[in-house]
């Protein structure tokens, strides 16, 4: 299905972009085997196993945004140096759990730096600490707090923060030229989330967070998810995100009404569905549960 998807967006390359960026744009990805698909002519997105890797070509080097794994970045990399004369030359992280980082150390030697929120940076060196893998690791060497702009060739790419969400440390990035915007782990298409709590997430802040976004970007743009359900598309527009903040608020208003009613914790988690949410099933349900609850009855 992926390859099928792939060749016909290759087929949709001819008609768009500057001539060189067209041809490096086709090198890259003239007969990729991996799950490679264009948004734009000069854009995409490669998934394997882990958070959605993003990219963008340059005429000075390709952007990855995230790394997934050791392994699947491995293949992105061989892919990349197959296809284009000046391979990956950066590496931004969307925030710093290890199926978006531990992939990070597969780019060392081959990016200029690596780029992330000051929190990501944080977290990932905690984690690493205290899993004693710091030596895996190939963490940030340019962090931002608030934004950052970056130009590489002739593109240019913002980073911004909203504010905590699914962690203290999730950057959203902006490919300008190419009306797209990576959010990370910010969006769960149609998946029940991950909420880390101790790595400084608020899913009330995080309804927040995502207005924001919706509001920043709008309706033309096209946003990359880390992850979707089955059948669902890791990429959309901002009727997901608006779906998606919905269903948050549905999660924290559900989890309040059953406070307030006297509950337990206990009984709360063994609930299979949420009142008015009928498009985020199937499992880990109990991951939201918990984590609005703890944040609700944390204050
Ligand atoms: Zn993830
Ligand atoms: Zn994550």
């Amino acid at each position: 299905m992926q390859r099928r998807v792939f060749l016909r967006n290759t087929a949709l390359l001819a008609g768009a972009g500057l001539l060189f960026q067209k041809q490096a744009a086709a090198r890259f990805f003239r007969t990729s085997e991996y799950n490679i698909r264009m948004l734009t002519s000069r854009a995409g997105i490669f998934t394997e196993r882990g958070g959605t890797i993003g990219f963008l070509v340059t005429d000075d080097g390709i952007v990855a945004i995230d790394a997934q794994f050791p392994d699947t970045a491995q293949h992105f990399i061989d892919e990349a140096k197959k296809k284009s004369e000046k391979s990956v030359a950066y590496l931004l992280n969307t925030h710093h759990h290890g199926d978006h980082t531990a992939g990070n150390i597969a780019f060392k030697g081959i990016v200029s730096h690596v780029l992330a929120h000051e929190n990501s940076l944080a977290n990932q060196k905690a984690v690493a600490e205290k899993a004693n893998n710091l030596d895996k690791q190939l963490l940030p060497d340019i962090t931002f707090r608030d934004e950052t702009k970056l130009k590489i060739g002739k593109a240019k790419i913002k980073g911004y923060y909203f504010g905590a969400g699914h962690t203290n440390g999730d950057a959203v990035y902006h490919l300008e030229d190419e009306g797209l915007v990576h959010m990370g782990d910010l969006l769960f298409n149609r998946r029940h989330p991950f909420v880390d709590r101790p790595g400084g997430a608020s899913m009330v802040s995080w309804t927040g967070v995502l207005d924001k976004i919706a509001a920043k970007f709008g309706k033309d743009t096209t946003y990359i998810f880390g992850h979707a359900g089955t059948g669902y598309d890791v990429t959309g527009k901002q009727a997901d995100l608006v779906a998606f903040r919905d269903y948050l608020q549905r999660v924290l208003d559900f989890a309040n009404a059953e406070i307030k009613a006297g509950r337990t914790k206990e009984d709360f988690l063994k609930n299979t569905s949420i009142p008015g949410v009928t498009e985020w099933t199937g499992d880990g349900i109990q991951r939201p549960l918990a984590a609005a609850w703890d944040e609700l009855t944390s204050k």
